[in-house]
């Protein structure tokens, strides 16, 4: 038997392989101990002999040797970066890619490519609170503090977070505390909540004001920790002036006693955290939304208090780790920021380059989609572990878009939904099938280990991104091992210093703790516990106002529309759509909505539902249920159909489209 990780999400549950693709937990690590998995990943294995694997290269649709891909890839590349300049190939990534190939896929497109166009679906997943912590703390490490930190708690704050569906596990570590959930839905979360608050989509950055109103006017503030530790508090208390919380409730639905119960619960005890998830982040005002719940925490002084914090529940299985290792737009390894010249010299040393051939930031990730095809946008895509066609916001558009390019080139081992669109597909392995590190929701670096063989015929992604650097004239390391030797220094004296850290350390202290400078360094479990890492150690007030959705209802789209996730998928469905019992427990995709809009609308449970939105349409099966407001529907995103309807609006500074909120109307499909 091979100990290992789950393939899925940022909790990196323990899992151990063998027989065979025969799945068991493991105890010893934390995330999951004393050995619970989810249904997602005590099925992981049949996605390992699934008969939809990939085994040959496809060029147009028709299966070919790897070297007539490989050349074929190369000579379009560079026939299209001759032509149009290297910024007219893009490289989009994902967070599910381990740290190694994160960091290589980054190397790949600055160093072979000479592009500025690579970002990853990471941008759709937690950006907003990374931005935010940034902006409060110096420093964006997801969860600040051990995952089982939380179980000391008095009280925990969960804004924008299924975790009873996403990752089951987790809520192991929510048994003690007493469990305040924000969500418009009464979620499976909501229903283990000790106090609800279900707020109007798309408020939840008033609903945070208000709270911060309440514990200023309350006099909760936690007086000297803000004066110890923290600048930027008065011009906050001055901003807060208008969002009393007679004003906050008329806006988000959300009842003044239930937002003064929730404040004076979170000021009355020892230990509280505030956690925020995609529900709060994916928004339009996102980071200002999380800024928000982090101007909260601080002012009742809970980040680097121990036993009390801030923290982002991270979703995609390497969330964490793929945005810390340059595959995103505006960053270099090390979470270093690509127009910083220090970081850009260090860079350069590295990778044996000049500085200044370092390409600058590129589109992110939706507004690289947006530009595909277009006479100043990319003409050619390289996409490893995304699924575009099915995750992104406006996907009918995104669709067009990617049809319009001249060479679209994935990886996968299934032929998803977006592979099925390109000129050439590589087949490539599995989790369990090649080793590498992985950075879960805790900045806890992990390591999959290689349990079985891959079948002939597969390759690894490093390998495929070798075999074409090689192609274009440069020289790049396919060993797992290899490679975070090389990330390792890459990431020396950065925000995220991994250089302490080796696969031996890993696999005997079931993970070390970024930042971690050496290897007798023992790793930063809580990072804030002494001082934050901004260059005055102190966090950071930063004032921001409440601004309606991008998106409001109207006489034409009269209902909201929110998505999210199911207990029994997992992100685009491109793997757990080809697992037999996951398929059975979620056959189909769903809209779910109150009884009363269902009488009002003549919609009975079972119809077949049509919903629109100046996007596009989709048609689900209705499920009826009090869970939602009267105003929402709900439907989750794992299928082709409901990112047809969202709204590809941008948070100004993460980029994050507003996934969580637009208008749509809902009509029984006759
Ligand atoms: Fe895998 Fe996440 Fe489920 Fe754990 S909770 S078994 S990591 S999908």
């Amino acid at each position: 038997m091979t100990a290992t990780h789950c393939p899925y999400c940022a909790l990196q549950c323990g899992m151990k392989i063998g027989p065979g693709p025969a799945i068991s937990p493991r105890t010893d690590i934390p995330a999951n101990a004393p050995g619970a998995l989810c249904q997602k990943g005590w099925t992981a294995g049949e996605l390992l002999t699934s008969t939809e694997r990939l085994t040959t290269p496809l060029l147009h649709g028709e299966p070919v040797d790897w070297d007539v891909a490989l050349d074929y890839v190369a000579y379009r590349l560079s026939a299209i970066r001759a032509e149009h300049g290297p910024d007219a190939v893009a490289v989009f990534g994902g967070g599910g890619l381990t740290n190694e190939k994160a960091y290589t896929l980054g190397k790949f497109a600055r160093v072979a490519l000479g592009t500025s166009q690579i970002d990853y679906n990471g941008r759709f997943c937690m950006s907003s609170a990374a931005a935010a912590s940034i902006r409060a703390f110096g420093m964006d490490r997801g969860m600040p503090f051990p995952v089982t930190d939380l179980a000391e708690a008095d009280v925990v704050l969960l804004a924008g977070a299924n975790v009873a569906e996403t990752m089951p596990p987790f809520v192991r570590h929510l048994d003690g505390p007493r469990l305040i959930v924000v969500d418009p839905r009464r979620s499976p979360t909501a229903r283990l909540a000790w106090l609800h608050l279900q707020p109007t989509p798309g408020t939840d950055l008033a609903l945070a004001l208000g709270l911060l109103h309440i514990a200023v006017a309350d006099g909760l503030v936690d007086e000297a920790y803000v004066a110890a530790r923290t600048t930027g508090f008065d011009d906050v208390r001055t901003s807060l002036a208008s969002w009393w919380p007679e004003r906050v409730e008329r806006i988000t639905g959300v009842p003044v006693h239930q937002m003064r119960q929730a404040v004076r619960a979170l000021a009355a005890v020892e230990r509280a955290y505030i956690l925020t998830g995609r529900g709060a982040e994916q928004h339009a005002k996102g980071t200002d939304t999380v800024t928000a719940f982090i101007n909260l925490a601080l002012a009742l002084g809970l980040p680097g208090t121990p036993g009390s914090g801030y923290g982002c529940v991270t979703g995609q299985g390497n969330g964490q780790g793929g945005r810390e290792h340059g595959q995103k737009a505006d960053q270099l390894p090390g979470y270093r920021k690509i127009d910083d010249p220090a970081a850009r010299a260090h860079m350069a040393r590295i990778w044996g380059i000049r500085a200044e051939d370092i390409p600058g930031p590129g589109r992110s990730a939706y507004e690289l989609l947006d530009a595909l095809g277009t006479p100043e946008g990319p003409r050619a895509l390289l996409l490893f572990g995304s699924n575009p066609i099915i995750s992104a916001p406006a996907a009918e558009h995104v669709a067009e878009r990617i049809g319009s390019l001249d060479l679209l080139v994935t990886c996968d081992f299934v032929l998803s939904e977006t592979a099925a669109l390109a000129d050439v597909v590589f087949p490539v392995t599995q989790w369990a099938e090649e080793t590498g590190t992985m950075t879960n929701l805790e900045g806890r670096v992990l390591l999959r280990r290689k349990a079985l063989d891959p079948p002939p015929g597969v390759r690894s992604d490093l390998d495929v991104i070798a075999a074409l650097a090689d192609r274009l004239g440069h020289t790049f390391g396919t060993e797992p091992v290899e490679v975070f030797d090389e990330l390792r220094r890459a990431s020396a004296g950065g925000p995220a210093d991994y250089s302490g850290i080796t696969y031996e350390r890993i696999a005997d202290e079931t993970g070390v703790f970024w930042p971690c400078p050496s290897e007798e360094h023992p790793g930063t479990p809580r990072p804030f516990l002494d001082r934050f890492a901004h260059p005055d150690g102190l966090a950071r007030f930063v004032p921001v106002q409440h601004r309606p959705a991008a998106e409001e209802i109207d006489a034409d789209y009269p209902v909201y529309l929110s998505t999210g996730r199911v207990l029994a998928h997992y992100q685009s469905g491109a793997q757990t759509r080809r697992i037999a019992p996951l398929v059975q427990a979620a056959p189909e995709p769903y809209v779910e909505l109150h009884p009363d809009l269902a009488e009002q609308l003549d919609i009975t449970a079972g119809d077949v539902v049509r919903v629109s939105s100046r996007r596009g349409e989709s048609k689900a099966v209705a499920r009826i249920s009090d869970a939602i407001r009267r105003d929402t529907v709900f439907m989750p995103f794992h299928w082709e159909g409901a990112n047809r309807l969202t709204n590809p609006a941008l948070d100004p500074t993460s980029r994050m489209p507003e996934f969580k909120v637009c208008a749509v109307r809902v009509e029984r499909d006759s």
